[in-house]
């Protein structure tokens, strides 16, 4: 059989198990490494960091990645939802990105950096006095690059989209990926190594299905817009004309679109009223009062961060370890689901534009999304059934702050390792990770793939998306490695001589 030099042939991808022979009969190049981590964003920077710390040498690493910068893909995101550089982010003062000690937190750095003893007062009087502290996104930018320089990040990384990670025959891996274009004589390149570990992030951006059928019927994507994706366009016709704007969503990054509409009013003149329509709409405490509850009001479920404190280090990470299928799932369904983050100014706004009456709340199930008789704007409504009469809003423009695409096939690799790698789904329909990360059902030999993000959500670990999940996941993963002989043990001496590196900002 023949195939296109340095390409896979539909053959070898209907393939699940790989020789090496096959990948030199289709001409493609393949390197040994004993380590690679597919994504290159926060999961990989935080993997990447443990190892380096733990001893592990630039040349036993690879990162395959489409970005030049760890923070880029949480940049472009957080930016797109109205998070920009001088913003606060929603974790703690402790969950240091850049430092696996989570010491100095992010409020002491604040509060040495600009001499401002007050952020780092808060954090003693969080959450009771004082809205809990949490660092400005610039910030923690600047202190992942700062990491990234010292732990010779750049050498690390291959520019290239991975294709592909499958079993090798005699064990061990291949991680097949396109290099970007023009870069490299083949059109693929393959890593033969023994451990892989993913961190590709979400899938995508998700769409209400509503939204996204009125959106592809009538091509209109400018005025139906998701929060996660590039919509400033929406904020500037509001500051020039009266607008009347939908938002849809309960969590922080609704919490988040509506501050910037109220700043524009505040701060810009905008004479914008602000639907904002609630599926669900507690008004009282949620859960359980003896085990664990959160207030409600208004339609919004306040907790400080997206999961309780307790489920990061305490003892709901404690429990959640010990529960299985179903028991598992509702746990987690019970201490997170959509909530959004109690901030003072944030009430305020909200109360406030609750009275003047430029901020209005719907509730109800939405029945249709159609263009109004008029064309100009576009008609929500809402309701109906039980003998509740439907409710229709015409708004200028419709915001989708409900969530990121959180379906695990949605994913050309991960779909690819649930057909052919042996991998299977969890009680969440993510990927089914054990505790120490290793994706389950795909060993293979010596060989063994991990996992850490948003993916793994529905395993044994509930904060796996947030900056303390990755790290708390780099580290099981590195126990799991030294096990297998790869790296050192984070033991008292090293930690301690490691961490002064760190404070000194001295090279690895
Ligand atoms: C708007 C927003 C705000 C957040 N705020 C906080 C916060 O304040 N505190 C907190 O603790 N957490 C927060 N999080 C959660 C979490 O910390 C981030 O989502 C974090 O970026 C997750 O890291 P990750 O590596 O899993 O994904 P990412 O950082 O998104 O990186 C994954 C990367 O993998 C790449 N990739 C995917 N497939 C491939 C492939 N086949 N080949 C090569 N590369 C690929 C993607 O392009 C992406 O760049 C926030 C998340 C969002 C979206």
């Amino acid at each position: 059989m023949t195939y296109t030099q340095g390409d896979i042939s539909q053959q070898l991808v209907d393939t699940s198990v790989w020789s090496d022979q096959d990948l030199a009969d289709h001409g493609i190049p393949v390197f040994d490494v004993p380590f690679v981590s597919v994504g290159g964003g926060i999961g990989s920077f935080s993997m990447v960091d443990t190892l380096r710390i733990a001893g592990v040498t630039v040349d036993q690493i690879r990162v395959v990645s489409d970005l030049e910068r760890p923070s880029q893909t949480y940049e472009y995101l957080a930016g797109n939802s109205q998070i920009r550089t001088d913003h606060r982010l929603r974790s703690d003062s402790s969950s240091v990105i850049d430092c696996i000690w989570g010491w100095p937190g992010y409020a002491l750095r604040e509060a040495w950096g600009k001499k401002t003893p007050s952020v780092a007062i808060q954090v003693f009087l969080e959450p009771v006095a004082a809205d809990y502290y949490t660092p400005k996104a610039g910030q923690v930018y600047e202190s992942i690059n700062r990491e990234a320089a010292r732990i010779s990040w750049s050498q690390m990384l291959t520019q290239g989209v991975v294709r592909h990670v499958r079993r090798r025959n005699h064990g061990d891996y291949f991680v097949l990926f396109t290099p970007p274009t023009g870069s490299a004589s083949t059109k693929r390149i393959a890593f033969r190594t023994r451990f892989v570990h993913m961190a590709v992030g979400y899938p995508g951006v998700r769409f209400l299905d509503d939204l996204q059928q009125y959106r592809q019927q009538h091509n209109d994507y400018q005025r139906v817009v998701n929060a996660y994706e590039p919509h400033d366009h929406v904020y500037a016709e509001m500051r020039h004309r009266p607008c009347t704007v939908l938002v849809r969503g309960a969590g922080i990054v609704a919490s988040r679109v509506l501050q910037r509409l109220i700043d524009d009013r505040d701060q810009h003149g905008a004479e914008t009223t602000i639907v904002h329509l609630f599926r669900n709409y507690p008004t009282g405490p949620q859960g359980k009062k003896a085990t664990f509850r959160r207030p409600a009001s208004k339609g919004w479920v306040y907790q400080g961060f997206n999961f309780p404190k307790a489920a990061w280090g305490g003892q709901m990470r404690d429990h959640l370890e010990s529960l299985e299928g179903k028991d598992r799932r509702d746990f987690i369904d019970a201490i997170g689901g959509t909530n959004t983050a109690p901030r003072k100014d944030w009430r305020e706004q909200l109360d406030r534009g609750e009275a003047e009456g430029f901020y209005l709340q719907g509730r109800g199930q939405v029945q249709s999304v159609v263009p109004s008789p008029d064309s100009r704007q576009i008609r929500t409504v809402v309701g109906g059934g039980n003998g509740v009469p439907t409710t229709q809003y015409d708004a200028d423009f419709i915001i989708d702050a409900t969530g990121l695409e959180a379906n695990i096939e949605e994913h050309r690799v991960v779909m690819d390792l649930l057909r052919h790698g042996g991998a299977g789904k969890n009680v969440k329909g993510r990927l089914d990770v054990a505790r120490d990360f290793r994706v389950r059902g795909t060993d293979n030999g010596e060989g063994r793939i991990y996992a850490s993000g948003s993916m793994t959500l529905g395993g044994y670990y509930a904060g796996v998306d947030s900056f303390l999940g990755l790290q708390y996941a780099a580290l099981r993963i590195h126990d799991n490695l030294v096990s297998a002989g790869f790296g050192r043990r984070i033991g008292p001496g090293r930690s301690i001589s490691q961490w002064w590196k760190w404070a000194r900002n001295t090279a690895l």
